[in-house]
């Protein structure tokens, strides 16, 4: 490996606007730690810059670009957050106008002329697939090969003047050539393929993919897993756009995880027509926690203009065999389309009483460049890429048709979201498992998250969701009913106790170590029971068997009162049971 002198930085630009699911855009595009695995296997030095987790202050920033003094800066460009990549490369270029810059990713892959005609602060997009003309520009550039770089392929620069761009590059045909970004990196976000076939009208992916599916192989894809696993990470997204396209393949990467001893959970985006019950069970054996489905209407005509080819019998099939199998089945709803009447929301409504998604995500029918529904948009409009010049990170559909009202549209989103949450209790008290004895502890597993969901998690933030607590009690009763879960145990045991319910707290606790000893969290709580019911010794015997923390030294000074308070009490102390 060449030792190269170029310090690459790539970054991750910060989006406009907050969202309500952040978590969705916090983490790195995965394509981003490609470019690095890449770059870095050509000998360059780079580091990433994600500015979606935590946003430091830009101060800071840019005091950190400063001090690395990169030769080029590669931003990672979606549409919503192109703002947040110019002003950066605007920053960078008044710290050095010599630093390079260069924009990537599906927002700057079809805005690539807007970007360079109104933007000198941007240098070159790569356009689609860019892993390696980022590298070959970099190497041209570092090398002062200047008359090489209009040779290479899915690149737009400025020439005499005005942006032009040259022919696409070709789509990696062995993804697996591809240097595995884990050997590098530390991530959650992965991807067994690339594309997609659908042609859904208001979504990114054909024009980009061009409709072309490429697989990495099964075992590239467990390595990465592997490798990441071996970082310290236990948690993924399966980013796909369809993790299910070919079964074979998904039940390959499942034998292999399952093989391997992986210890994983992790969550996936399929279609409800490429999945079926062995698939899933594969899937749930192998560590998958939640499924996401694209339902997007619940009326033909609406999901017709769509072009979102799906049956609602594949729909219904899909979810019960999910909730059979233990996943988690979250389905997608976009509202705000035209068409959308009180009606089509009542379509919506019966159809998720009818398969009961246990999560849903309602969104905003959205015009984003590189859609089909942009297309016809700039065509019906007249408008021009000009009118991403403003300071917006998208066009909902509603604003752009004077036969939409925005009340209606924001109403329906309201009694979508209220109408979910107020059903969901029922949702979790009907679901109906596989009555097999393999899946038992899976169950109990499945179960027991989702009651945490409710009692803890972000179920436990929505007031609209109404029986929270009596929701989560079922199903940590229910996870105990398919196997000792110690999540099960730990939830009812604190869910009790907040009741102030000690007594009746004491039975779970107590089971639950006896499964679990090791178990610190299951430990403590238990202590903590036994302090609320004036068990000093017996509890602070326990809190010494465990690892010193500020918390553990709290609850032992408590246990120390205790027994002073009681030796110098006339009235004797409970008696105390090892
Ligand atoms: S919405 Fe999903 S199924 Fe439709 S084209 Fe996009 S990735 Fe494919």
């Amino acid at each position: 490996m060449n030792v190269r002198k170029w310090k690459i930085l790539l970054v991750y630009p910060p989006f406009l606007e907050q969202r309500i699911h952040e978590d969705e855009i916090r983490s790195l595009p995965m394509g981003l730690y490609y470019v690095a695995a890449v770059l870095k296997n050509d000998g360059y030095e780079v580091v990433l810059l994600n500015l979606n987790d935590g946003k430091p202050p830009i101060a800071q920033i840019m005091e950190m670009i400063q001090q690395f003094r990169p030769a080029a800066v590669g931003f990672s460009i979606l549409n919503a957050n192109r703002w947040g990549g110019i002003d950066m490369a605007r920053r960078i270029k008044a710290l050095d106008p010599g630093i390079v810059t260069v924009f990537g990713g599906v927002g700057a892959s079809t805005l690539w002329e807007h970007l360079l005609t109104h933007f000198p602060e941007i240098d070159y997009v790569v356009i689609g697939e860019g892993e390696y003309t980022f590298r070959d520009l970099v190497r041209s550039l570092e090398q002062g090969a200047l008359g090489d770089i209009d040779r290479l392929g899915g690149l737009a620069l400025r020439k005499d003047g005005g942006p032009t761009r040259t022919p696409s590059e070709p789509f990696i045909a062995d993804l697996d050539e591809l240097p595995d970004p884990s050997r590098y990196f530390s991530y959650q976000h992965l991807s067994l393929t690339r594309g997609c076939p659908a042609n859904c009208r208001f979504c990114g992916s054909p024009d980009f993919w061009r409709r072309k599916v490429r697989w990495h192989s099964p075992g590239y894809f467990v390595d990465q897993i592997e490798g990441l696993v071996a970082r310290g990470i236990s948690f993924f997204y399966f980013s796909d756009d369809t993790f299910t396209l070919r079964k074979k393949a998904v039940v390959a990467v499942c034998r292999e995880i399952i093989d391997r001893g992986l210890d994983i959970h992790w969550a996936a985006i399929s279609r409800v027509d490429t999945v079926d019950e062995e698939t899933l069970g594969w899937m749930r054996r192998a560590g998958c926690i939640q499924i996401s489905y694209g339902i997007e209407s619940a009326n033909r005509e609406v999901r017709r203009f769509l072009d979102k080819h799906i049956h609602l019998d594949d729909v219904r099939a899909a979810f019960a065999a999910t909730r059979r199998c233990g996943i988690l089945p979250r389905a997608y709803f976009i509202y705000g389309c035209p068409g959308d009447t009180d009606q089509t929301l009542q379509e919506a409504l019966d159809l998720m009483n009818d398969i009961k998604p246990l999560g849903a995500i309602f969104y905003i029918l959205d015009l984003f460049p590189g859609t089909r529904l942009y297309a016809d948009y700039l065509a019906r409009s007249g408008q021009t890429d000009d009118i991403w010049l403003a300071p917006i990170e998208d066009i909902l559909y509603f604003e752009a048709d004077p036969g939409m009202d925005r009340e209606t549209v924001r109403e329906h989103g309201r009694l979508l979201r209220d109408g979910f949450h107020r059903m969901l209790p029922r949702f979790a008290a009907d679901i109906q498992l596989l009555d097999d004895p393999e899946f038992y502890p899976l169950h109990a597993d499945f179960l027991s998250r989702l009651a945490m969901t409710f009692h803890k998690g972000d179920y436990a933030r929505i007031p609209a969701i109404p029986q929270k607590r009596r929701t989560a009690e079922m199903l940590y009763r229910r996870a105990l009913d398919y196997a000792p879960d110690a999540r099960a145990f730990l939830g009812l045991g604190m869910l009790l106790q907040e009741r102030g319910d000690f007594a009746a707290a004491a039975d779970p606790l107590a089971r639950g170590v006896r499964h679990h000893p090791e178990d610190e969290a299951l430990q403590t709580c238990t202590a903590v029971n036994d302090i609320h019911q004036g068990a000093y010794r017996q509890a602070l015997r326990r809190l010494r068997r465990l690892k010193e923390t500020p918390a553990i030294r709290h609850w032992m000074a408590q246990c120390r009162r205790g027994i002073g308070e009681a030796d110098s009490s006339s009235v004797p102390s409970a008696p105390e049971s090892e």
